[in-house]
């Protein structure tokens, strides 16, 4: 059964709609297995022939096999793969040679990964399916949200979302993040016209090219509306606590706007200025009701002033799980009574799962995955004995099973193949099965695979990193500081080798009371390979580097000016670049050691 099939079939946002998709679901979910055989099938037969498969099948004649029998031929015959086995096929369609190498279907597009992690970005296919995929479960997870938080049609969405900027590869096929060419494509109007909410800005917004410039118009667009909205939305997190971050600037800017009916000389973009003054005229009484909310709401820090903007508004809904777990803290103070809603899990490879249960803290959220999207296996990965009291990647892995066999409470490496060409692609993103949804497994998004602070035998993940970063902070906002965001490096030139962390915070706090959240860091890197070389000094005592205010403003700038968006960015929680460790270093103004080990 394809996604796209049901995405077509009739429908609106009412009850009728919402049990249709709901019951494709659930019937695609009961036959997940045969439904997984089949996606298999579907794939290897529309892509029969293709240069990357016949490396693996040669003649082999795939199209009179029993889909079972061929799936465990793939399984044999085919091999596990990264990006880096990719990149020379992907490189080739990037250059313009139009033979069938992944695909049968031509690829025009190209999709950036955000890759903020090691600074690098990965190109990746993209195809008509992709965006059927992601208006698909779009409007699955809207049933099942509606469910419990009802909205009203005809609504708006004040949606922080951001094109990024798209570039022609040297054979002349735009290469742009998934986000970009969702909001370019068809299916993202489908949506809005099904789902009859409408989003506060127009194209000019989302795609003016400049996030700063987008951000105060969503703003002011979406306060202008304040009465129809009905929900406040973005990709990831992040967009939303960068947003009221600048809102608490410019908050008076933006109310003379509303009140006079014209538009900042900060957003100097002809066509997005034009797009912005068709739609507002004067409105003086809104502007001083705002400006009285503002004025109350600064006094407490800005403590709930989405729902006293907002009233109207139902949830906060957003990917909130994996790295964007340290915004969540910011996102409850900004949100406060409205329900923080999170959102589903995908990736520029493929959607994976959805949020069954919308009513979840974030914390708590599981993904269903979808068995038509892709097809899915699972690597068994077992913790080394010595690593038992870490969540490092200290870990042994075994066969991968398909998701008919997966078990309840184990760790996975997931592997996906899909219709955009990936074959037996190892994403990298360690999860848990959580539960059950009929037959499908309901997954627990664990962290990013790929080790990142390393200096000798010690092994730590962004998880570790995100672990040990919370105990800090916890000891910061015990003296009343805050913090804004942060990132890490290995630094090895030196010897002993020794972790950087870079913090900008907010607010007043003690040196000494820095010097503890340093060494409460260092004492939570439970790695046994860690804790054995701080104790021989082969690893020298951490570092806590704290930075400007604006420091990660200006990470974010370099990243965007080299082709992220915005809706797409994950702030790198470690880095090698030394473009952003300049910036990091420059900006460093005051630095401890820790005296965990002393
Ligand atoms: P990108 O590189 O921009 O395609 O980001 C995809 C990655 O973001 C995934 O492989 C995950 O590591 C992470 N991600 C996406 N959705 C979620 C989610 N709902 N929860 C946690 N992490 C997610």
């Amino acid at each position: 059964m394809e996604a796209a099939q049901v995405v077509n079939s009739n429908g609106n946002a009412d009850g009728d709609y919402q049990y249709e998709i709901i019951s494709w679901f659930d019937s695609v979910s009961k036959n997940a297995a045969m439904v997984q055989t089949e996606t298999l099938g579907q794939i290897l037969h529309l892509n029969y022939g293709v240069e990357y498969l016949k490396k693996w099948f040669g003649d082999m004649k795939i199209q009179d096999m029993d889909a079972c029998a061929l799936e465990s031929l793939y399984a044999s015959l085919v091999p596990l793969a990264s990006h880096a086995d990719f990149e020379p096929f992907i490189q080739r369609i990037a250059d313009g040679d139009t033979a069938p190498i992944l695909t049968q279907q031509t690829i025009t597009t190209l999709s950036l990964s955000s890759g903020t992690t090691e600074g690098r970005q990965k190109l990746l296919p993209f195809t008509r399916h992709s965006s059927q995929t992601t208006l698909q479960i779009y409007r699955l997870a809207a049933a099942y949200r509606s469910r419990v938080y009802p909205i009203r049609e005809g609504g708006r969405i004040l949606e922080f979302i951001y094109s990024s900027k798209r570039l022609k590869t040297k054979g002349g096929l735009t290469a742009g993040t998934a986000t970009t060419h969702y909001y370019a494509s068809e299916e993202f109007n489908i949506k809005q016209e099904k789902t009859k909410s409408f989003t506060c800005s127009p194209q000019e917004v989302i795609f003016g090219g400049d996030y700063k410039q987008s951000t105060y118009c969503h703003l002011l667009l979406g306060l202008l509306f304040w009465d129809e909205v009905e929900l406040i939305a973005s990709t990831f997190a992040y967009s939303i606590v960068q947003a009221f971050a600048s809102f608490e600037e410019q908050w008076e800017e933006i109310c003379s706007d509303i009140k006079d009916g014209t538009l900042s000389s900060r957003i100097t973009l002809p066509r997005m200025r034009k797009a912005v003054l068709d739609i507002i005229s004067p409105n003086p009484c809104l502007a001083s009701q705002i400006e009285a909310i503002c004025r109350d709401s600064k006094a407490s820090n800005w403590y709930g002033i989405v729902p006293r903007l907002w009233p109207n508004a139902k949830y906060v809904y957003s990917i909130m799980t994996g790295s964007m777990q340290p915004y969540l803290k910011k996102l409850r103070h900004y949100a406060v009574s409205l329900p923080l809603v999170s959102a589903d899990y995908g990736s520029t490879e493929g959607w994976i799962g959805v949020n069954l249960d919308p009513c979840l803290p974030p914390e708590d959220v599981t993904f269903a995955v979808i068995p038509t999207f892709s097809y899915f296996e699972f690597i068994p990965l077992y913790k080394k004995k010595q690593d038992l009291t870490s969540s490092t990647v200290g870990y042994i892995e075994d066969e991968p099973v398909p998701l008919s066999q997966v078990k309840l409470g184990q760790e996975y490496e997931l592997v996906l193949t899909t219709f955009t060409g990936l074959y037996r692609y190892r994403l990298g993103d360690v999860v848990e099965v959580a539960g059950f949804h009929n037959g499908t497994p309901k997954l627990n998004f664990i962290f990013r695979r790929e080790l990142i602070l390393t200096v000798n035998i010690d092994k730590n993940t962004e998880n570790d990193l995100q672990l040990a970063v919370g105990r800090g902070s916890e000891v910061l906002s015990k003296y009343g500081g805050e913090l804004v965001d942060f990132t890490s490096h290995a630094e090895v030139m030196h010897q002993p080798g020794h972790y950087m962390i870079y913090w900008e915070i907010k607010g007043e706090v003690e040196e000494r009371v820095l010097g503890e959240c340093c060494g409460v860091m260092d004492a939570s890197f439970v790695d046994h390979g860690y804790v054995v070389s701080r104790r021989t000094n082969s690893i020298g005592p951490l570092e806590l580097c704290i930075v400007e205010t604006g420091t990660f403003n200006k990470v974010l700038d370099y990243f965007i000016g080299n082709g992220a968006a915005l809706g797409q960015f994950k702030t790198p929680r470690c880095t090698n670049n030394h473009i952003l460790l300049r910036i990091l270093n420059l900006c460093t103004i005051k630095r401890f050691h820790s005296t965990a080990y002393n």
